[in-house]
C-alpha cells in the first residue's frame, strides 16, 4: 500500500497542465492566468481626493485648528467625473467630492469632517500638509510595470485591476472535462423504487454536484453494469472524450470487479492501486493513452468516493488547470474530546463535529463511522486526520482537520 503523501505525489508528477483559452474577465474568476500582463495605464491616471471635503492651499492653513479656523472663500464644487473651471487661489477653496480631479493651486484636500461651513466660506478646523487627503497619478500602478505574472490566480481583486486597465479578455488556462461512469449490478437511478438486493446510484449524483460546485464541466456516462463488454464501451467513450475519467466501483479484489482489468486493455497505464488510507484504500490512477486522460478509479463505498475524490481528484483537477495542486489544508488544529480506534498501517480521515470553545477547537469524533455510512457523514463539518503508526486517538490529542464546507 502507498503512502497517501507519495500517491499524491505520483497523481501530480502524471498530471499535465492544460493548454489555454481566451475568456471574459468576469467569467475568470478561480482560473489561472497563462500570459504576462503589462498596464496599459497609469493608476490612478489622474490626482484626484480621497476624501469629500475642500481642496485647499496648505501654506493658508498652517496653524489652523479648533481654537484657531481659518477661513478661506469657496469658489466652486467640484464632482466626482468633472473638472473644476478655475484654480484655487490664495485664502480660496474648492470643495470636492472622493475621486474628483485635484483642481490646479490646490496641493492638499481638508476632510469634511474637519471643517464648518457657513454661506460661501469654509472654516478649516486643522491644518493641511501638502498631499493630505490626495491620490496621486501613477501612485498604484506605473505605466508599463508586469500587472501580474502566469500562474497568477484570477480573484475579484485581479478583476478589479484588470477592468481598471481596460483589460476585458484574458487568456487562461482551460478546464478539464470530466467523464463520470458508475459502475455496478446493484446499482438503479436515484428516482426509482427500491427492489430486493438493489441501492440507488448515490455516487453519481455525489460526484457530479461537487464537479459542478468547482465549475468543472462534466460527462455524466451514467451507470454501467458489471460487464466487462459494457464496461469497455463505456470506458473508451470516457477516455475520448474527456480529460479526466473518473470511475466509481468494481475497483477491489471481488469476482465481479473488472475496471482494473478493461482500463488495462484499453491502454491505461497503472500508475498505483492500493493507497494506505481509511476509508478509500482500493483507490487507483492510471494514465490513458495521448491525448493523455487522468483516469481515477474510485472504491465504490459512497464516502470513500467523496475523501478520495477531495484528497486527491481535487488536487489534480487543480494542477489541470494550472494551480499548483497542494494538498488540501490540514493547517488547523484541533483537541479530540474522545477516543477512536484507527488502523496503524493506514491514515484515517475521521469525521467529527467541531466545536470551537475558548481554548481552540474541540473535536467530537462521530461514533460509529463507516466507508458506506451516509446518515454519519452529513453530521459531520470537520475532517480530521488520525496518525499513522498509531492504532487510536485518546482524548486530548491534537489533531490535524479541515472543514467541511
Ligand atoms: P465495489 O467497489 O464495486 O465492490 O463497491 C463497494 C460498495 O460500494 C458496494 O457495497 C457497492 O454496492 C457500493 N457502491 C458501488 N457503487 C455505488 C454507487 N454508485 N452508489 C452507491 N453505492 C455504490
Ligand atoms: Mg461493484
Amino acid at each position: 500500500m502507498l503512502h497517501p503523501d507519495e500517491a499524491l505525489e505520483r497523481i501530480l508528477q502524471n498530471t499535465p497542465v492544460l493548454g489555454t483559452e481566451k475568456i471574459s474577465l468576469e467569467i475568470a474568476a478561480g482560473r489561472i492566468l497563462a500570459a504576462e500582463i503589462k498596464a496599459a495605464d497609469e493608476l490612478p491616471p489622474f490626482d484626484n481626493s480621497a476624501m469629500d471635503g475642500y481642496a485647499v492651499r496648505s501654506d493658508d492653513l498652517q496653524g489652523a485648528s479648533s481654537g484657531n479656523p481659518i477661513r478661506l472663500k469657496i469658489r466652486e464644487t467640484v464632482r466626482a467625473g468633472s473638472l473644476a473651471r478655475e484654480r484655487v487661489a490664495p485664502g480660496e477653496a474648492i470643495a470636492i467630492m472622493t475621486g474628483a480631479p485635484l483642481p490646479q493651486g490646490a496641493d492638499a484636500v481638508v476632510a469634511v469632517e474637519q471643517t464648518r461651513r457657513c454661506d460661501g466660506w469654509v472654516e478649516a478646523l486643522h491644518a493641511a500638509t501638502a498631499g493630505d487627503h490626495i491620490r496621486s497619478r501613477g501612485e498604484d500602478v506605473a505605466k508599463g510595470q508586469t500587472l501580474l505574472k502566469p500562474g497568477a490566480l484570477l480573484r475579484p481583486y485581479e478583476a478589479a485591476l484588470l477592468a481598471a486597465q481596460g483589460i476585458t479578455e484574458i487568456e487562461v488556462v482551460r478546464k478539464p472535462r470530466v467523464a463520470l461512469i458508475a459502475t455496478g449490478d446493484e446499482l438503479i437511478p436515484p428516482s426509482a423504487p427500491l427492489s430486493p438486493g438493489k441501492i440507488r446510484n448515490s455516487n453519481g449524483p455525489a460526484l457530479a454536484s461537487a464537479l459542478t460546485r468547482w465549475g468543472i464541466p462534466t460527462l455524466n456516462l451514467g451507470v454501467v453494469p458489471d460487464e466487462p463488454r459494457a464496461l469497455e464501451e463505456a470506458f473508451s467513450r470516457g477516455l475520448s472524450e474527456a480529460d479526466v475519467l473518473l470511475v466509481s466501483g468494481g475497483v477491489s479484489g471481488g469476482d465481479f470487479d473488472y475496471t482494473k482489468a478493461v482500463l488495462a486493455k484499453i491502454g491505461v497505464r497503472e500508475i498505483f492501486w492500493k493507497v494506505a488510507i481509511k476509508p478509500g484504500k482500493p483507490l487507483f490512477f492510471g494514465v490513458g493513452p495521448e491525448p493523455q486522460t487522468s483516469v481515477f478509479g474510485l472504491p465504490g463505498n459512497p464516502v470513500s468516493v467523496l475523501i478520495c475524490l477531495e484528497e486527491f481528484v481535487r488536487p489534480a483537477l487543480e494542477k489541470l488547470q494550472g494551480r499548483h495542486g497542494g494538498h488540501p489544508s490540514y493547517h488547523l488544529k484541533g483537541k479530540a474530546g474522545n477516543g477512536y480506534l484507527t488502523p496503524k498501517d493506514r491514515r484515517q480521515y475521521l469525521f467529527c463535529r467541531v466545536n470551537s470553545g475558548p481554548e481552540g477547537f474541540e473535536l467530537e469524533i462521530i461514533r460509529p463511522q463507516g466507508s458506506a455510512m451516509l446518515g454519519m457523514v452529513v453530521q459531520a463539518n470537520g475532517l480530521a486526520l488520525a496518525p499513522m503508526g498509531r492504532d487510536r486517538v485518546d482524548p486530548g490529542d491534537l489533531l490535524p482537520f479541515r472543514w467541511l464546507k
